[in-house]
Order: C-alpha cells, then sequence, then structure tokens
C-alpha cells in the first residue's frame, strides 16, 4: 500500500505516538517537467501539480495535519472561512473522520466546483454577505469563545501539512530549485514551502535555497501595494483576498530568500492558464497559473540567464471553475446530424 504524506514526512512533522495517522491519500503530486514553455524561457521549468489531491488543490495537505492534529485533541466539531478550497478540503476530511464542519464563504464568490464539493460531503455551508477576510474575522471570532477548531491556515497545523510539497520536490530534484513562483492569497503557502526549503536546508539534505517569487492578482495584491485592499477583485477566486493572514511571515520568507512578491492581471493569469493547458496538457485553476503568470512576468523582465531550474506550483485543479473557461471561449460551431457537414466543418 502507498506510505501515507503523514508517515513519510513524521519526522518532520507534528506527530506524536497520539497522532491518528489519517489519509485520503494526499500529496505525493506530480512534479511535471514542462515539454514547451521552459524552453520558451531557456529555463528548466518543472510545474508541481496540486490538482491531483483527493480534493483537487493542495488544501489537502495541510488539513490531513490539522484534522489528524485536531481529533488528537479530542475536537468534534472544525470551522474554516473560504474562498473555496479549503472548505472542500475541510468538509471531505472532517466527513472521513466523523467531525463536523461548519464552512463560512462570501456569498456568491465561490466557484462551482467548490461549493458542491462542501455540500455534497455535508459540511454546514454559510455564505455571508461580504469577503474571505470579513469571513475569517467571524470564524477566528467564533473558535476562540467557542470549542470549535479553527482549520485556516492561521492554525499552525496547516502550514506544517503544507510545507511537505517543498520536501517532495526537492526527493524528485535531489536539489532545491534556483526560483519557486506561487500564487499568493493569504500567504500561508509560500511561508509553508519556505518553512519546507529551510527545514530541508538545516537537515542538510539541499545545500542552496530557492528565490520565493509570490504572485498576487493586480486587483487583490494588499502585500504589492503595502495596504490592505478593502474591496479585492480577480477572476482567480482563490486568491481573492485583501489582507493576508500570514502578510508578515510571506514578507519574510520574500526577503529572507531574495525574493519577489510581485502582482500580474486577470488578463496574463487567464493567458497562462490556457497557456498551461494548450502547451502542457494541464488544467489548473486561474488562481493557480498566477504562478506562471509570474515566470512569464519575470521572464520578460530578463531575470533568467538560461538553464535555471524553475519550480512552479500549480495549486488546484481546472475543473473546479469551469465558468472561468467557458466564459472566455469563442462559440462551438453547431452542425446539421450529417457527416458531410462534420468532414466540412473540421477541413479534412
Ligand atoms: C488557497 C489557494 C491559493 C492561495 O494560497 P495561500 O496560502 O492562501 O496564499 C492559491 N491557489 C489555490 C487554488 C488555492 O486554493
Amino acid at each position: 500500500m502507498k506510505l501515507k504524506l503523514l508517515e513519510k514526512y513524521k519526522d518532520f512533522l507534528p506527530i506524536s505516538s497520539n497522532t491518528p495517522m489519517i489519509s485520503l491519500g494526499e500529496g505525493f503530486t506530480p512534479l511535471v517537467k514542462t515539454k514547451h514553455l521552459g524552453e520558451m524561457f531557456g529555463i528548466d521549468l518543472y510545474l508541481k501539480y496540486e490538482g491531483t489531491n483527493p480534493t483537487g488543490s493542495f488544501k489537502d495537505r495541510g488539513m490531513v495535519m490539522a484534522i489528524a492534529k485536531a481529533i488528537e485533541e479530542g475536537a468534534k466539531s472544525v470551522i474554516c472561512a473560504s474562498t473555496g478550497n479549503t472548505s472542500a478540503s475541510a468538509a471531505a476530511y472532517a466527513a472521513a473522520f466523523d467531525l463536523k464542519a461548519v464552512v463560512v464563504i462570501p456569498a456568491g464568490k465561490i466557484a462551482m466546483g467548490k461549493l458542491a464539493q462542501a455540500m455534497i460531503y455535508g459540511a454546514k455551508v454559510v455564505q455571508v454577505d461580504g469577503n474571505f477576510d470579513d469571513c475569517l474575522k467571524m470564524v477566528k471570532k467564533v473558535s476562540e469563545e467557542y470549542p470549535v477548531v479553527l482549520v485556516n491556515s492561521l492554525n499552525p497545523n496547516r502550514l506544517e501539512g503544507q510545507k511537505t510539497a517543498a520536501f517532495e520536490i526537492v526527493d524528485t530534484l535531489k536539489k532545491a530549485p534556483d526560483y519557486h513562483f506561487l500564487p499568493v492569497g493569504n500567504a500561508g503557502n509560500i511561508t509553508a514551502y519556505w518553512m519546507g526549503y529551510t527545514q530541508y536546508h538545516k537537515a542538510s539534505k539541499i545545500s542552496s535555497l530557492p528565490k520565493m517569487m509570490g504572485f498576487q492578482a493586480e486587483g487583490a495584491a494588499p502585500i504589492v501595494r503595502g495596504h490592505v485592499v478593502e474591496k479585492p477583485e480577480t477572476i482567480a477566486t482563490a486568491i481573492r483576498i485583501g489582507n493576508p493572514a500570514s502578510w508578515k511571515k510571506a514578507e519574510r520568507a520574500r526577503d529572507e530568500s531574495n525574493g519577489v512578491i510581485d502582482m500580474v492581471s486577470d488578463e496574463e493569469i487567464l493567458q497562462a492558464q490556457k497557456l498551461i493547458a494548450s502547451k502542457e496538457g494541464i488544467f489548473c485553476e486561474p488562481a493557480s497559473a498566477s504562478s506562471v503568470a509570474g515566470v512569464i512576468k519575470m521572464a520578460k523582465k530578463g531575470i533568467f540567464k538560461g538553464g535555471e531550474c524553475v519550480v512552479a506550483t500549480l495549486t488546484g485543479n481546472g475543473l473546479k471553475d469551469p465558468n472561468a473557461v467557458l466564459n472566455e471561449v469563442p462559440e462551438i460551431s453547431t452542425i446539421p446530424n450529417d457527416l458531410s457537414a462534420l468532414v466540412k466543418e473540421v477541413g479534412f
């Protein structure tokens, strides 16, 4: 049987003899060497595709750790605010391991697939007439006053679990990449990756560290702009966040690694999403594509000299948000039920 993520990396995780080694099959995601994109920029570009996790995003890495610790501590219920993927993940792990899940989401701002996930897994779903930041404030307060465990990335166990993605990359490449690109929303993941890389460095598993390259969406770029964004807007709903919980930690990851936190437009995000699908055969959700949009932006700026090893994380599966694509595609031609019409339409 396949090793569980918590077992594989237990020496680096907050696991005691009382921690239940639960799993839904998270982690061990593919690190895909690009067939075309890297060549376009003269670099060795790898995509860490997190869409193959059980609920379709990297959130499962952190959730398995957070839920295991919640069970260890005797919790009966968990709560989170979510732009979608955290709620899908919390709902799934809670369902499988007998906890009640409450998920609080911004009304009308959740991709359809993610909402369907939270519903079918049986979570108590509550929509708030506000944005993610409003939701997070509320669930934080509730978790402080009631016996329910917060499983947002403010919960340190989430970041502990998420850092395993950095371990996997190093275990595969047998070295650290020169650059690591990823989307930045609540800024937990960039913090977690940096934690993973630095811990492996300390354990002498790597001799160098990557530059951490985080990308926000232009309409939701508080770290880039240096102030809270009251009304964040972007098509990339997973990073539609105006006041990131791990703001300071993300800045530390950027500064300690000599990296960058920058932003990309919705147009650049959608172009990158399309490029990843049409050149590499991988369908990721819009937020995920901001990592590759960042690679493209930096390549145009000329930061690559040639031959660098670059990893970009694709955080979630494109099937979660089909509308983001369908709203953009050209009209599909309809033909009569007739073979010659098909042959003519296809142009054989
Ligand atoms: C949560 C999420 C992000 C943002 O990660 P943070 O840790 O909040 O910065 C990016 N992409 C996807 C698909 C996500 O689910």
